[in-house]
């Protein structure tokens, strides 16, 4: 096609240009470029420097009931939705078994209207120190935690 499928800003939550829009590296879900930089949703820098404003605890044990492998380690969660409330954008804190290690991933949960947690969209990665500082841990599962 020519002018191409419009596309989802997840952020909006509304359908923009294929030619007004880029996907987010880290997240894998599509954004408007105005609010992507250097290849990621700019509300990800958000996520990591703002300490936690809320706990999400049925959303966690809801995550935790959803994944396998890194992210039952899911301890506590905070975040902001975007700005139609469908989708809510999460700095997850995972804890080992041992309760030593944390990390923190990021990841997206879209929300039935009603407001409880539909599915986890797009990638989840945990922060790592090797570039791009980042791993993806869903829908890949299987990986352990980085340096575990
Ligand atoms: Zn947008």
């Amino acid at each position: 096609m020519v002018t191409g499928e419009a596309v989802l800003c997840h952020w909006e939550d509304q359908l923009v240009c294929p030619d007004q829009s880029g996907t987010c590296r880290r997240t894998g879900l599509t954004f408007c470029r105005d609010h992507l930089r250097a290849g990621e949703w700019i509300g990800v820098r958000k996520l990591l420097r703002v300490d936690g404003i809320a706990d999400h605890g049925e959303l966690v044990r809801w995550m935790k009931k959803q994944a396998t492998g890194t992210l039952t380690a899911a301890a506590s969660a905070w975040g902001f939705t975007s700005m139609s409330g469908r989708f809510l954008f999460l700095l997850v804190d995972l804890q080992t078994v041992l309760g030593f290690r944390r990390k923190n991933a990021v990841a997206v949960v879209r929300m039935h209207d009603d407001g409880r947690p539909d599915q986890i969209v797009g990638s989840v990665t945990v922060e790592s120190k090797k570039p791009p500082f980042w791993t993806e841990v869903w829908p890949n599962m299987s990986r352990p935690l980085p340096g575990d």
